[in-house]
């Protein structure tokens, strides 16, 4: 018996991908059914659904789930779900699809064939409404609500069959683990509680001291990078890959740390989307999720601890896993340590911060940046990443 929290739901996993002799005779009819299209952020969302990181997801949520998902962050069957997950697609394709018929979701990227859908519904959604409840703004700057405004005019809906993972598997082998698998490795260390740590970028000493207090209370630490697609001007996956190893190999004790990736790509919805990041954690085994400041926000749409706050609105028990809140973190010369407001009393004075526009300029110039920022083994590989960039 695991000891490890439940998956979300509290049945089994669902990954939705098939294999084998299923999968070959799938492709081969996929060949005959209407293509439609998916941006990349319903394409990776797609691979979430394949890899089991979005039980009990069975495919593209229909509109009582939309609905549901926007006003009260619940399923149509009472689940807790706090984003829409949904396929969008063109007026005219929408009306050429008729009922229960089977489609073939193509990554628009790629042209690749992805999944098989039946569509079970089809339905226009009120974008504002989704906007205002999901980003808490409407305005179109904001990353994540552009897609939203930028998406189809209709949402097909329906169950889902995975064919495939993309790029992911071979792109990032080592780093691509399905939830099965990061619970495998869990159980394999007796680990029973496991905390994550979500990161889209390197990782500094204020990371290495939230991932630390982790490891504290925790058996074992997830460093759980982002591998679909970032902003412009984001460290690519492998680098930080390298950055985070280097760090681990160095500052941490062996056996403590797994590092894995997973192929979401990020909507910055801030607080709602601190919830989904602890809900498919809880997938992956995961019985703690590290929610720093601004967690999954962008620009100041959504203040610093609002992902902390969320986390007491929503019913408890809606999710196994617990966060970890953590405080701002910094270098204080007055402590001689890495500290957060809650652990020093000193003033901006003697805290070290540097924002990242700031450490790419040091970068560009070759500006010395001190230790007490960052390791030197990861500045290293942050570098030679940055002098091949020319
Ligand atoms: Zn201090």
């Amino acid at each position: 018996m695991s000891k490890l929290v439940l998956p979300h739901g509290g049945g089994s996993l669902r990954p939705l991908l098939i294999d084998g002799q299923q999968r070959a005779a799938e492709l081969r009819r996929a060949e005959g059914l209407t293509a439609v299209p998916m941006t990349s952020r319903e394409s990776s969302d797609l691979v979430m659904m394949a890899m089991g990181a979005y039980t009990p997801l069975d495919g593209f949520m229909g509109h009582d789930d939309w609905r549901g998902t926007c006003l009260d962050m619940k399923l149509g069957n009472g689940v807790f779900w706090p984003i829409p997950i949904t396929l969008s697609c063109r007026q005219d394709l929408a009306d050429s699809i008729g009922a229960d018929e089977e489609v073939a979701l193509i990554d628009e990227d790629s042209g690749q064939v992805m999944a098989v859908m039946t569509v079970a519904e089809k339905y226009t959604i009120d974008r504002q409404l989704e906007c205002s409840q999901i980003f808490r703004t409407t305005d179109v700057s904001h990353p994540g609500v552009a897609k939203v405004m930028a998406q189809g005019e209709v949402n097909l809906a329906g169950p889902v069959r995975a064919l495939d993972e993309g790029i992911y598997p071979q792109a990032f082998s080592g780093l691509y683990l399905r939830p099965a698998e990061t619970r495998a490795r869990f159980e394999a260390r007796g680990w029973s509680k496991v905390a994550a740590f979500q990161t889209r970028n390197p990782m500094h000493r204020s990371h290495e001291y939230l991932a630390k207090i982790a490891v504290e209370i925790c058996d074992g630490l997830l460093i759980h990078q982002v591998l679909g697609k970032l902003k412009s001007g984001d460290i690519p996956a492998d680098v930080r890959a390298r950055a985070i190893d280097a760090l681990v190999e160095n500052y941490f004790v062996a056996g403590t740390i797994i590092q894995a990736g997973y192929p979401i790509e990020m909507r910055y919805a801030g607080p709602r989307e601190a919830l989904l990041h602890a809900l498919f954690r809880q997938n992956f085994g995961c019985s703690h999720l590290v929610v720093g400041r601004d967690h999954a926000g962008v620009g100041d749409y959504y203040g610093p601890f609002d992902a902390h706050h969320i986390f007491d609105a929503v019913d408890s028990g809606c999710l196994e896993i617990e966060p970890l809140k953590m405080d701002v973190t910094f270098y204080c010369d007055y402590c001689r340590s890495t500290a957060t407001n809650r652990t020093c009393p000193h003033d901006e004075l003697h805290r070290l911060t540097i924002s990242g526009t700031r450490l790419r300029a040091m970068f560009a110039k070759h500006e010395p940046i001190p230790p007490e920022f960052s390791r030197p083994e990861v500045l290293e590989i942050l570098q030679s990443h940055y002098d091949s960039l020319g």
